[in-house]
């Protein structure tokens, strides 16, 4: 028995991850071909909800303590401010560069110029609906004064935030409040609740550790009611490749060049590593879509296999999880641009300077859930007098390029995380000499 123990092969959690993934996406084409598509969505999908809900459950408490304990571990107000200017920077650096990169690839490729005219009426007519559902959301946020978002940051009632997923600005400002109000206090006179902080952070943990064990099924769930459910697309799917290639594309360049170049000048982590650590966490986002529900995964990987610090890591991930989203801010671009030429319209170069801005703002607000992004997207086409209804054309494909754009913003937070941290140790190193 002891030695069974001894030679059990340990599989890593990015190859059981895969592996659900694969089986999943088998089992759902399976149950295409034999009609089951019934089966899985009520026998097999429920896992795939029962994942996300242990996911999204460990989201708000997990940005509280560890961003509270992040703050608490800077020990004074000065690092705070020089550890939080320096991630913002990097942060809108990164997205504006995402960006660009999205403009450059859809400009160069032009996906819209290829779309027939008679198609564009009729997937108008067809997703009219949702998208006049999404244009209420967009209406509500357009009346609004232009300071609304720096006035939604500050949460009126603590409880009320805790128990709504989309408020995870909020949580970050309360909790951004407490761990400066803890660390001006003087963590001496409170020791109990820094204890208690640090405590509750380990159970956190461990929490997360029996979430993750249960990712192959909850992953092999998400994957085959997926394939099941957007079985009857697939028309949209060819009509829309070139613009979903060029989405693609541009995030392909953000991920395979511009982080290992980071990484490599400025990220103090060799590629391998990185890509070791990186990788189940890309695997985790592609299958939620959601950078808020990988975030468990996502710290845990940084702390333990890129070795970032638990101060540089608790502050600078939380943070990143709403606020840096280099993918979703590309995908903004090509799409974007992509539906100005659908519709004929030339952009100016201000008007492409436009995108650049909002889509960088927008990202910081749009949450970290699947298609968190859609009411986001309304504005920067609203910015540049794109029709709001061009939305219609590529709703339906939005799904798969969601899960991809999500792989690209975790990995833009793991690597920043990196760099913050590279700085810090040198800093600290060279204090001590
Ligand atoms: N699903 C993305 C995320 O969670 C957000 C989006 O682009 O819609 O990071």
């Amino acid at each position: 028995m002891v030695n069974d123990k001894k030679h059990r092969i340990r599989i890593p959690l990015y190859a059981k991850i895969l592996l659900g993934m694969g089986l999943g996406i088998g089992f759902g084409f399976l149950a295409i071909a034999l009609h089951g598509e019934g089966f899985v969505h009520d026998w097999v999908a429920p896992f795939g909800t029962i994942f996300m809900r242990l996911l999204k459950l460990i989201a708000v408490p997990l940005v509280l303590v560890s961003l509270i304990l992040g703050v608490v571990n800077l020990k004074d107000i000065r690092n705070l401010s020089r550890i939080g200017l320096k991630t913002i920077v990097i942060y809108v650096c990164t997205t504006i560069i995402a960006v660009s990169i999205g403009l450059a690839m859809v400009s160069a490729i032009k996906p819209g110029k290829l779309f027939p005219k008679d198609k564009q009426t009729e997937f108008v007519e067809r997703y009219r609906q949702t998208v006049s559902a999404r244009e209420a959301d967009m209406q509500q946020v357009q009346e609004q004064s232009p300071l609304q978002f720096v006035v939604d940051m500050v949460p009126e009632n603590l409880f009320q935030a805790l128990g709504d997923n989309s408020k995870m600005l909020q949580i970050i400002f309360f909790a951004l409040l407490f761990g400066v109000a803890l660390i001006v206090v003087g963590p001496s006179k409170t020791p109990s609740i820094v204890r208690c902080v640090q405590q509750l952070n380990l159970v956190l943990l461990k929490i997360i550790d029996f979430i993750m064990a249960f990712a192959p099924i909850g992953v092999f769930a998400l994957m085959a009611a997926l394939i099941v459910d957007y079985s009857g697309d697939a028309g949209i799917f060819s009509a829309l490749g070139l613009y979903a290639l060029t989405v693609m594309l541009a995030l392909a360049v953000v991920i395979f060049l511009v982080y290992p170049l980071i990484m490599r000048c400025f990220g103090g982590r060799t590629l391998k590593r990185f890509c070791h650590a990186v990788f189940p966490v890309q695997l985790m986002a592609f299958s939620t879509s959601s950078s808020a529900a990988t975030l468990p995964l996502t710290m845990e990987r940084t702390q333990k296999h890129l070795g970032v610090s638990d101060e540089v890591s608790s502050f600078v991930l939380p943070v990143g999880v709403t606020i840096n989203m280099d993918g979703t801010s590309c995908y903004q671009a090509v799409a974007a641009v992509f539906l100005a030429q659908v519709l004929g319209l030339d952009l100016s170069f201000g008007q492409m300077l436009l995108i650049l801005a909002t889509a960088t703002i927008s990202s910081i607000g749009t949450p970290g859930i699947p298609g968190g992004s859609i009411v986001m997207l309304m504005i920067v086409l609203d910015s540049v007098g794109i029709p709001i209804e061009g939305l219609a054309l590529i709703l339906g494909i939005d799904r798969p390029l969601d899960m991809v754009r999500t792989m690209v913003n975790v990995t833009g937070d793991m690597t920043v995380a990196c760099v913050v941290d590279k700085g810090n140790k040198e800093k600290s190193a060279g204090h001590e000499a």
